[in-house]
């Protein structure tokens, strides 16, 4: 691949070392298993969790004189993701045997796609909060096939071989060297997982393997030429993304900074100690010895192929977070969090619909979200419905309850269930808007406080000392607006 410089220098990303400042430089390949019912070649399952050797064909297991069948629907989900990376389709390209062995590798070759993948150059949007947003380059995303696993503890001195990964279809998708902090690693990854999960062409759960990570990370003098890089192995979880980019990052500066050079080698992270050591020196495309698969036909299909697909395609994540934002009136950073996940966007546009957009959004992700991840509980957990939220926002806009009561009435819900409208009846929950009952409450505040009556004219932010009192009388119920409208009227504060 040709290296450019799309990005300029952030200092705000600096790393500094002993000599001066440093830019890291990441490039990310990720794996990401297909969701198909059957492998890329054969008909086996796919399904995680059998008996070992159990989802078995004679190809997987490369037994002489057995063919590939390119299976139709891993085709399709590679389409769909590159629609969904907005890259370009190849109406043609090529499967090539990788050659290396392995003992999990009976076919002594790996078929994938070097010269010709099936997707060419797309790009992935980063929202990074205040730091507004950013493009990430996509380089190509190609068809591969999964290797088996070699088991290592289950017998002292022999070693297992387990096929039933053996065959499943793999996307890799390659980025451009377009990322410069561990923050934008890991933000690239959640946004991938998320496109992926959307499309429903990757579950994208790492740590089941189903989606990981070679990161490629290299230092520079900021802005300068690129460095010369590690890629860092099969890593399986986002925040072990950042924790390895950050020790690989150090390490490299500490060897440039005393005068020495970076082997270009294949690094492991452990996530016990937090930091990577060598694999193996760094392979070369031509070690590999690539050449056409003799037993497939180049994989074509036509514009009809790829508009039917494009045409089913669901609302991916940037569409539907403009559409929030356009429609609801929420802010940028409200609709990123919202969209998140399929799930969760569509909690919130079951609670906003017909109702206020911004607070909805306030009660989804603060009062919702907040209460969920304290629990660790995920969105499809949730003991709180969408109706019976969007009943509390009701109540809330109807003035028929106050912001602070609003909290109880969901803490209430959370743990009880119930109609949350049924439940402000029961229990006399009720905002107190009566204008009557509330001036009753506050001429008795005034006749018993005469002290804080004379200080209020000359200091007007005690007011907010009296607004307490009536709330602490009505037990939250007042009605916020009327209670401090007739404070003034009454103190002769306006
Ligand atoms: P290979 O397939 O041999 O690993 P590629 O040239 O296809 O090599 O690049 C693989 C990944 O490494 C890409 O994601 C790319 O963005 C990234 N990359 C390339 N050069 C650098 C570099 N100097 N620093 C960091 N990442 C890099
Ligand atoms: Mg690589």
């Amino acid at each position: 691949m040709t290296l450019v410089d799309t990005r300029t220098p952030n200092p705000k990303y600096f790393i500094s070392g002993a000599t001066g400042d440093w830019e890291l430089v990441i490039g990310m390949e990720v794996h990401a298993q297909v969701t198909s019912e059957s492998k890329l070649f054969s008909g086996s399952s796919t399904e995680f969790g059998n008996p070992p050797n159990s989802n078995v064909s004679f190809v997987d297991a490369a037994m002489p004189g057995m063919l590939p069948v390119i299976n139709e629907e891993c085709v399709r989900q590679a389409v769909r993701t590159g629609l969904g990376l907005k890259a370009q389709i190849n109406k043609r390209s090529v499967f090539d045997r990788k050659n290396y062995f392995y003992p999990d590798l009976p076919q002594g070759y790996q078929i994938s796609q070097f010269k010709d993948p099936i997707v060419g150059e797309g790009k992935v949007l980063l929202d990074l909060g205040e730091d507004g947003e950013v493009e990430i380059g996509i380089e190509r995303l190609h068809l591969e096939q999964d290797a088996g696993k070699s088991i290592h503890d289950q017998h002292p001195n022999m070693s297992f071989v387990d096929l039933n990964r053996s065959g499943v279809a793999l996307m890799e998708i390659v980025s451009k060297p377009d990322l410069r902090s561990s923050d934008e690693a890991k933000a690239y990854l959640s946004k991938l997982r998320t496109i992926l999960r959307y499309l429903g062409t990757c579950d994208g759960n790492m740590e089941q393997g189903s989606m990981r990570a070679d990161i490629n990370v290299s230092v520079r003098r900021p802005g300068g030429e690129f460095g010369t890089r590690c890629e860092i192995k099969n890593v399986n979880s986002v925040r072990f993304a950042g924790q390895a980019i950050e020790y690989e990052a150090r390490r490299q500066i500490d060897i440039l900074e005393d005068g020495g050079v970076i082997d270009q080698e294949t690094r492991l992270f452990d996530p016990k100690t937090g930091q990577t050591r060598s694999m193996r020196s760094k392979e070369e495309a031509h070690d590999y010895r690539y050449f056409p698969d003799p037993d497939l036909l180049p994989l074509e299909f036509d514009d009809t192929f790829i508009a039917e697909l494009a045409k089913h395609l669901p609302e991916l994540p940037d569409e539907k977070s403009a559409r929030f934002i356009e429609t609801y009136g929420i802010s940028h950073y409200d609709a990123s969090v919202l969209v998140a996940s399929r799930r969760s966007a569509d909690f919130y546009e079951a609670v906003a619909k017909g109702r206020d957009g911004k607070l909805a959004a306030n009660w989804v992700i603060n009062e919702l979200f907040g209460r969920l991840n304290k629990q660790g509980l995920d969105i499809d957990d949730s003991p709180i419905s969408a109706d019976q939220l969007g009943a509390i926002v009701d109540l809330i806009s109807k003035g028929e309850i106050s912001g602070k009561i609003a909290k109880d009435l969901f803490e209430i819900v959370w743990s009880e269930g119930g109609d949350p409208a049924t439940l402000v009846e029961e229990r006399g929950m009720k905002q107190v808007s009566d204008t009557g009952a509330i001036e009753k409450i506050v001429d008795e505040i005034i006749a018993g406080n005469p002290g804080q009556v004379e200080a209020v004219k000359t200091k007007p932010g005690l007011l907010g000392w009296f607004v307490g009192q009536v709330m602490k009388q009505t037990g939250g119920k007042a009605n916020p607006g009327a209670v401090n409208e007739i404070l003034k009227a009454k103190l002769g504060l306006e």
